[in-house]
């Protein structure tokens, strides 16, 4: 079954629950040219991890559509250090918003995984059937469970309450917007923010964690958030479905390509004692393919756009100087 589907968003309300994270600001950006009606929350008016207040806004505010990107998130070192906010922050919050949803009388919700959900050794590329056939990477598997219960209580609503509650699965997502926390962000920012600081200070060596012989697939998040508003238009199926861009490299030539971009000259040295997480982890992205969706921006411009949006200092925990 494809799970091709029509649904108009035209005129829709549209709920982004984490509308200040990199995906959920890029879904924002992406909505905006939709012709429907975006409604955000600040943390500060609305905690997701309050069952009451969830309740209260999604009721004041009744969207029709919501696409859940709210999440506790972080890179290989932050899944390892915050096991129970990983874990039970991230369970809150998607118990809230969906249920919440349906309470309200959502008639489409998004929910946004991660490519952590699949066992450690899936085959590759990995297909959405290697769900729980397998042990998850211990690194991450907090999160992953997580998302894995997420997930889940879309397909539980779909069945028991016919909600059209969806799911996907991105790969590694870089851009615009990222989280610069020197230790607790994803590889793309990291390297970014360090490549960036080494080469004002003129750093002769810069240090790349674990042995840089693990493959990643990187997917920029403007794709990803197109990916998002093309499933909400086009999509229906109780399977989560996978988005990746098939743009696989080792993190030593990540590495090397993010220096070039930054315009960092010194060497690379690998901290074999930060540990490397999952071997490899490339989506098949064969169904969302096939139902006609595919990405528009390759590796290397989309590091660029994404150095340039650093330099502008758009990004979070940017309490360095990112002039260059
Ligand atoms: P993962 O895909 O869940 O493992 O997420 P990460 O983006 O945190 O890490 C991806 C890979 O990049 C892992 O093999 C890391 O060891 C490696 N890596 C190399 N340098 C860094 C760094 O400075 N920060 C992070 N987070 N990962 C790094």
């Amino acid at each position: 079954m494809t799970g091709a589907s029509t649904y108009n968003i035209f005129g829709k309300r549209v709920f982004v629950a984490g509308h200040r994270g990199m995906v959920g600001s890029a879904v924002v950006r992406r909505l905006a040219s939709e012709n429907c009606t975006i409604l955000t929350a600040d943390r500060r008016e609305l905690d997701l991890t309050k069952e009451e207040l969830t309740l209260r806004w999604l009721e004041a505010n009744h969207p029709e559509i919501v696409v859940h990107a709210a999440a506790k998130v972080g890179g290989i070192a932050a899944n390892n250090n915050f096991p129970v906010d990983f874990l039970c922050d991230n369970l809150a919050i998607e118990l809230n918003v969906i249920r919440a949803s349906h309470a309200v009388g959502v008639r489409r919700l998004l929910f946004l995984g991660s490519s952590c959900i699949y066992p450690k050794h899936a085959k590759q590329p990995i297909s959405e059937d290697e769900l729980l056939t397998g042990p998850l990477e211990p690194t991450n598997e907090w999160y992953a469970i997580a998302k894995i219960a997420g997930l889940k209580m879309c397909q539980a609503h779909r069945r028991q309450h016919g909600d059209d509650f969806i799911s996907a699965m991105p790969t590694n997502l870089y851009g615009p917007g990222d989280n610069y926390h020197p230790d607790h962000s994803h590889v793309p920012a990291a390297l970014i923010r360090r490549f960036h600081e080494a080469k004002l200070a003129n750093v002769p060596t810069v240090t790349v964690w674990g042995t840089g012989t693990p493959r990643r697939e990187f997917l920029n998040v403007d794709d990803f958030a197109d990916a998002c508003v093309f499933l909400l238009k086009q999509y229906s199926s109780d399977m989560p479905i996978n988005v990746g861009s098939g743009d696989e490299l080792s993190i030593a030539d990540f590495a090397t390509t993010v220096a070039d971009v930054v315009g960092y000259k010194g060497k690379l040295v690998f901290d074999t004692s930060k540990p490397d997480g999952t071997p490899r982890k490339l989506l098949d992205s064969s169904r969302i393919r096939g139902l006609g969706w595919r990405p528009n921006i390759a590796l290397r411009p989309g590091l660029a756009a994404a150095y340039a949006d650093f330099l502008k200092g758009h990004g979070r925990h940017l309490e360095v100087n990112a002039s260059s």
